[in-house]
């Protein structure tokens, strides 16, 4: 039955996108408990970089979970290996990514070890990241709907709830066509990766103007809880936006001490465990 037929005679998209979620996890089972055989990439991987590996696989997981991605959105990893290289899935969603669908990539986009398999059409908006940002390991690219109302408007987004310090105090909004015109507003090369990175600067997150959003962090989860935040924060603004037009918000001075414990074994540490046990993930 194809996919779409499948997906249609199924009522509540919620229970279903778990679904298919749970039906994926005997195979990403299989993959995280396999033994590493260097199925990708050029050279080794011990065991501190196998746990990297996995943690791109949990990310997706939990993200497609958490309703963040959709059939699209992609997370990478700087390869530990090689800081010029990068690690993720070839053009699958998310919620279906497994261990073996891993690839490495260089800087500028080129597959390591493609073996027949299409990369993301945007995976350029990680190498352009990595490229600029030496403190950044770890990168998500997402169309949460809830973000997009603050892409197209002047409200910008801010974090309104202390669990959402992590994204930080100032999101930016960039906007494609401002230097390349009309597209299909996908960042296709390092020319327009490389802008949004410029956009994005020293900032957690980007939003890109009727598309989505980037969120970065020093590790992957730092940037899946980011991410996560990013779009609990934006329905939390567009309900308090019902209410006041001028909400109280986080001072900077909050922001940065919320932001600290958030990050800290006493806030990472739980909720990695509970947004993977979500999942269907081992916490690794
Ligand atoms: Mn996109």
């Amino acid at each position: 039955m194809p996919e779409s037929e499948d997906m249609a005679d199924t009522g509540g998209t919620d229970t279903r996108r778990r679904a298919l979620i749970r039906a994926g996890l005997s195979a990403v089972g299989t993959g995280i408990l396999a033994p590493w055989h260097g199925a990708f990439g050029q050279g080794t991987a011990d065991a501190d970089d196998r746990v990297e590996f996995r943690r791109v696989v949990a990310a997706n997981r939990i993200l497609a979970n958490e309703g963040v991605v959709d059939a699209f959105g992609h997370v990478s990893v700087r390869d530990p290996r090689d800081r010029e290289r990068y690690v993720m899935s070839f053009a699958r969603s998310p919620a279906l990514v497994e261990f073996d669908d891993l690839m490495v990539f260089e800087q500028d986009g080129t597959p390591l070890d493609a073996r027949g398999r299409r990369p993301y059409g945007e995976r350029m908006i990680h190498g352009a990241i990595y490229e600029a940002r030496a403190d950044v390991n770890a990168v998500i690219h997402h169309h949460a709907y809830a973000v997009i109302p603050f892409s197209v408007t002047a409200t910008p987004l801010v974090p309104l709830t202390h669990t959402a310090a992590v994204i930080g105090g100032h999101i930016p909004v960039w906007d494609i066509a401002k230097r390349f015109g009309d597209t299909d507003t996908l960042v296709r090369s390092m020319d327009i990766g490389r802008d949004l990175a410029a956009a994005l600067a020293d900032n957690t997150c980007v939003l890109m103007r009727g598309h989505g959003a980037v969120v970065v962090g020093a590790s992957i989860k730092e940037a899946v809880l980011s991410a996560i935040y990013l779009e609990v924060n934006a329905r939390i603004q567009l309900q308090t936006l019902g209410l006041s037009d001028t909400p109280v918000t986080l001072s900077d001075g909050e922001i940065a001490l919320a932001r600290e414990t958030q990050f800290s074994p006493l806030g990472m540490d739980r909720a990695w465990e509970y947004y993977c046990r979500r999942a269907g993930v081992d916490p690794q």
